[in-house]
């Protein structure tokens, strides 16, 4: 099992097998390719090309898919994903970064915003003359965007998903399996303030293992302010650490932050003689990488 980072900063970190880097931003920010990394793409949440232009919007019978519009509970603002031109925009920009030397892409955000949207005119036109019922209108949408982005990345290619690992094809329009004939990996995001109840990491973890049909990286959030929640951490990458994850990913601000989860797992003489007494030999392969830099 690997170890990785998902950051905001193009920096690589010792002690880290892999980078992943938010090179395109739900807010609209756009950033010039980190080389030798994982660029992560979130392709139709874009909080600016929306201000900008608000008749791009996903809409429902609930309105419009904005953070704003609390009949929709959304944590972004999303582009309706059959708008031709941003979709273009989005495809260029992934190009643009292929011409640099990076490691590959990971599509984040590249799905209808939830149930009931999309039904600007357009999509509902489309969705008429496709001839499908509207879960499978709503999937092949998706499927074909992954499958034209793909056509443009060199490297390694991932797609991140929202961890409904039941609903995803109702909800999302994201098909699993058939996403799974074009990525070389799922980069499953498990994000949380902290991790001191962690039952539902290993529930989430263990049904997304058994459903994806390529490898899994998982990423935990690891922005921690304390020791407690540090510790947490910690011991729940322990336990997913007897899986048979890829990698896990751990999300944090910048490298000081990624520095001291090695630090803080180095020093730790508790930790590590629980390590032991449990036989975490995954993680204990982990901390003994970690001891050699900090
Ligand atoms: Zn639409």
């Amino acid at each position: 099992m690997e170890i990785g980072l998902v950051t905001y900063t193009p920096e690589k970190v010792k002690g880290y097998d892999y980078h992943v880097y938010y090179s395109k931003w739900v807010n609209g920010s756009v950033f010039p390719a980190a080389k030798g990394m994982q660029n992560d793409v979130s392709c139709f949440c874009d909080a600016k090309a929306i201000r900008e232009k608000p008749s791009i919007a996903a809409i429902s019978k609930n309105g419009p898919a904005l953070r704003k519009n609390r009949k929709a509970n959304l944590a972004f603002d999303y582009v309706c994903p059959t708008n031709p031109e941003y979709r273009m925009k989005v495809l260029e920009y992934i190009k643009e970064l292929n011409d640099q030397n990076i490691l590959g892409v990971t599509l984040n955000l590249y799905h209808f915003p939830e149930e009931g949207f999309c039904v600007c005119p357009r999509c509902v036109e489309l969705w008429r003359t496709s001839g499908l019922n509207w879960i499978k209108w709503r999937a092949e949408t998706i499927t074909q965007f992954i499958s034209d982005a793909k056509n443009v990345v060199k490297g390694t290619f991932a797609v991140e998903m929202f961890p409904d690992p039941v609903l995803a094809k109702e909800r999302f329009g994201i098909d699993f399996d058939k996403i799974a004939e074009y990525v070389d990996y799922f980069h499953v995001p498990l994000s949380a303030r902290d991790y001191t109840t962690n039952y539902w990491v290993d529930l989430l973890a263990r049904d997304f293992l058994k459903t994806l049909k390529k490898p899994v990286v998982l990423e935990l959030s690891a922005e921690m302010p304390n020791f407690e929640k540090m510790d947490a951490l910690l011991k729940t990458m322990a336990y997913l650490s007897r899986f048979n994850f890829k990698a896990i990913l751990l999300l944090v601000h910048n490298s000081k932050n990624a520095e001291e989860i090695c630090e803080f797992a180095v020093k730790n003489k508790e930790y590590r003689d629980w390590l032991d007494r449990f036989e975490f030999s995954n993680m204990i392969k982990i901390v003994e990488k970690w001891a050699t830099v900090y």
